[in-house]
């Protein structure tokens, strides 16, 4: 029981840092009852910091037991007590970084507790997990307090036994916590499921409700931007739609048809930060976002060029064909893909994960992969690219998949749209009919096929032993300390990693992180014959259950729920011996 923990601590106290093993185990606490397991302690001071959960049981939390009912509840909860412990903890590693002193939660000798903390996204991750339904977990790491080498037990009680509690109180007991807050954020992330589920019924991939505010605060911010100067989402005319969420609340704003739609308008009117605002909405937002009613269909996948990326075995003959030398396109490799390339293995691989809607922004795309005008046909006979424009309707007719394409200065393109949006001091206007006349006056003769091509399919070996050097990059950099464990976003701790950078999706380190624990499950399993995608999914699902929920099955705190889109994608990106693939048809 919690005496234990304090003998323990007596005990130890002076002894060399060794001697914090002795934590290893469960501890009983009462008033509030909560278990406090010490799961993993840390070899010494500077080793990864030691892992614990504070789990109590759901009787003792006082929350309501219909928070339970659905995994977006479940989910929603899970992320709020998150917000809150970090956010506790957060205040106070502020308090010592202004100079108070603040009993324990951080110091230079250790002690510095940490929890993953969440941003805009409301998504499951395992900082608290619901485990079960009989109890709420949260998960932390603590670095353990040493001088030197010598516990300093004082200072490790007061870590564990008085603010491990604290925080225990402020988070996980209903009465202590702004209860309105959390029924907000449980009811929000429900109506934005609701909303997202509705969307493909109705023939739509996405909706943005009026008053969405999309712009950030900065390029570096996920905060809204606030000010006079912000011009809330209006939708025109003939693209409103009204949506009715599962609580009885209506949205009324644009409804983005299935199809191929065009996003156009002046430079700097707002066109890409409607697209991110769609790349986003396959997540639920917190509340206060200002995106809690932009709901996209959930398989979107953001589509650019990215050259420099790898490429095993893509079928990329849609696209590309009759490469000088004689190059197979319909398995296709490199160490090193151009733009346009690297942007059409993109769309096939997003394809074969089961992608149903590509959004692209010109802004990031390789423009002889979007386009070609009637002179460059003319004059230029051997190119091997067909460019999307000649692709995107047959993709829809026959593989039943829209493209929402942000198109500033490309004319030709408005002939292939189905529905075109002019984007004007952030309102956007419906503009087909014009752009239809427009199209009559100046008639084009861009080709267009009747057939998009193959899909790939591909069956995939994983070795992670085999992986090459490191690239550099930020959040969405896998970066694979020996055995491939950890997410870092310091590119000079890797030994070697898998760049993620191309993924806009990714909107959270903890979902690296999540990627890089589920490709090294994936390379146990793939065995010599190889495994398709889908094999794979079904294959993890056994193991660990991809699922929402169950990431609560895999170790850690800091993991964050990915779509298997992004898992896909993050293996198509492993290099080199690490991945083995085979075109299967
Ligand atoms: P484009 O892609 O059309 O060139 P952007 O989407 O990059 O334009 O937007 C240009 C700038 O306008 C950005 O700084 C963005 O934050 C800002 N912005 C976008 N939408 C709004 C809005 N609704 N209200 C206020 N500012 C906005
Ligand atoms: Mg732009």
């Amino acid at each position: 029981d919690w005496q234990q923990l304090e003998y323990h601590l007596q005990g130890i106290d002076g002894q060399q840092y060794g001697a914090y093993k002795r934590l290893l185990g469960k501890y009983e606490h009462a008033g509030p009852r909560f278990t406090l397991s010490v799961d993993h302690v840390q070899g010494d001071a500077y080793a990864a910091p030691s892992k614990v959960r504070s789990i109590v049981p759901w009787s003792e939390t006082g929350f309501p037991k219909e928070y339970l009912d659905s995994d977006v509840r479940r989910i929603a909860l899970c992320d709020f007590v998150s917000r809150i412990a970090g956010s506790i903890i957060q205040a106070k590693h502020l308090d010592r970084n202004v100079g108070n002193s603040n009993g324990g939660w951080s110091g230079p000798k250790g002690g510095a507790f940490s929890i993953c903390m969440p941003g805009t996204e409301i998504l499951p991750r395992t900082s608290a997990v619901i485990a079960g339904g009989d109890s709420i977990e949260l998960r932390f790491t603590v670095s353990l307090p040493a001088a030197g080498r010598t516990i300093l037990g004082q200072q490790a009680y007061q870590i564990l036994a008085v603010n491990l509690v604290e925080i225990v109180r402020k988070a996980l007991l209903h009465a202590n916590l702004d209860q309105q807050s959390l029924g907000r954020h449980i009811e929000s992330a429900e109506r934005q499921e609701s909303l997202r589920s509705q969307l493909s019924k109705k023939g739509l991939i996405a909706f943005i409700s009026n008053g969405a505010v999309l712009p950030r605060a900065s390029g570096a911010s996920q905060a809204p931007l606030s000010g006079a100067s912000v011009v809330g989402f209006r939708a025109p005319a003939e693209m409103e739609v009204t949506l009715t969420s599962s609580d009885g609340q209506s949205f009324t704003g644009m409804g983005i048809p299935k199809g191929v739609t065009l996003l156009t308008g002046g430079g700097f009117h707002g066109k890409s930060t409607l697209l991110e605002a769609l790349e986003l909405g396959v997540y639920n937002h917190i509340p206060g976002d200002g995106r809690e009613a932009v709901v996209t269909d959930p398989t979107a996948f953001k589509i650019r060029a990215e050259d420099g990326r790898g490429i095993a075995s893509t079928d990329i003959s849609p696209f590309i064909r009759n490469l000088p030398g004689g190059k197979s396109t319909t398995a296709f490799s490199t160490e090193d893909a151009s733009g346009s390339t690297s942007m059409s293995a993109n769309i096939q691989e997003a394809l074969e994960a089961g992608c149903k809607t590509l959004l692209i922004d010109e802004d990031s795309s390789a423009t002889n992969l979007l386009v070609r005008d009637q002179r460059m046909q003319t004059l230029i006979r051997n190119e091997p690219i067909t460019p999307l424009i000649s692709k995107v309707s047959a993709l829809y007719n026959q593989h039943g998949v829209s493209t929402v394409i942000v198109i500033g200065g490309l004319g030709d393109w408005l002939a292939v749209a189905n529905r075109i949006i002019a984007m004007d001091s952030y309102v956007p206007h419906d503009i087909t009919e014009k752009a239809q006349g427009v199209v009559r006056q100046f008639p084009g003769t861009i080709m267009q096929d009747a057939a998009y091509g193959s899909l790939p399919k591909r069956s995939f070996r994983v070795d992670l032993q085999g992986l090459k050097s490191p690239f550099a990059s930020r959040k969405r950099f896998i970066a694979l300390r020996s055995q491939i464990k950890d997410a870092v976003d310091d590119p000079s701790q890797a030994e070697s990693g898998v760049d993620l950078e191309g993924l806009d999706q990714i909107v959270e380190i903890g979902q690296s992180r999540t990627i890089a624990v589920l490709l090294q499950r994936i390379a146990g399993q793939t065995g010599a014959r190889g495994l398709s995608l889908g094999e794979l999914l079904k294959r993890l699902e056994m193991l660990i259950g991809v699922d929402k929920c169950s990431l609560a099955s895999l170790e850690g705190g800091d993991l964050v729920a990915v779509r298997p889109l992004e898992l896909a994608a993050a293996l198509s990106r492993l290099r080199g011996a690490a991945l083995q693939v085979d075109a299967t048809s």
